[in-house]
């Protein structure tokens, strides 16, 4: 009698474990369903792949605590590289292209404190202006100015190349300050063309000539 009852309890144990453990049975399965689902992550960490921005690159618009000089565009030319990442990597200025031998300008007043060689930049100048900044202008074919030449804006220090790693003739132009690279889009005034589209857009038809 005794063991009789003992045999239902354990039945109702089991009865209720069983209860317990369906749904349990159930997420799980749901869990396995969900499989695909668990396979995006190792996805996502394949776009990934290109790290970070390097700590040294500002890619948002700069707020700068020292003002900034005026600066100009080294060359006149079309942009083919712009600042920030590449397919593989990333760029820390942009590029402008322009035909062998172009004059590259001095981007704002300043001292030059680099002219030399380097395997990837080529000849390159830098130049210091005030409040810290610098410019870079590499890939140069020549370089015109001196370590401690003091050069205006707009003065001619080097012509246009393909010196380094380059697969074309252009400057790769940067402006750094305190060892942080901005991009040179934000601190240029906007292109020529640019400028050109703005106007025939307002004014009409009053220019004829293009
Ligand atoms: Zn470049």
């Amino acid at each position: 009698m005794r063991g009789r009852r003992l045999a239902a309890l354990l039945f109702t144990l089991i009865v209720f474990l069983a209860s317990m453990a369906a749904p349990l049975a159930e997420a799980h399965r749901r869990g396995a369903k969900g499989a695909p689902r668990s396979k995006k992550p190792p996805a996502v960490r394949r776009v990934m792949r290109v790290s970070s921005p390097p700590r040294t690159l500002v890619m948002a618009v700069p707020d700068f605590s020292e003002l900034p000089p005026m600066f100009a565009w080294p060359v006149d030319g079309q942009l083919s590289s712009k600042f920030g990442r590449r397919r593989m990597g990333w760029h820390q200025g942009i590029d402008i292209m322009a035909d062998l031998g172009t004059p590259v300008w001095a981007a704002a007043s300043g001292t030059v404190v680099l002219s030399g060689y380097e395997t990837r930049y080529g000849r390159l100048l830098k130049i210091e202006h005030a409040n810290g900044f610098t410019t870079i202008y590499a890939h140069n074919d020549e370089n015109l100015v001196e370590v401690g030449d003091r050069v205006v804006i707009g003065q001619p220090i080097a012509s246009v190349g393909r010196t380094g790693r380059a697969t074309a003739h252009h400057v790769h132009f940067e402006i750094r300050q305190a060892g942080l690279a901005y991009n040179p889009l934000y601190m240029l005034p906007l292109p020529p063309r640019a400028t050109l589209i703005e106007e025939t857009e307002e004014e009409d038809h009053e220019d004829t000539d293009d």
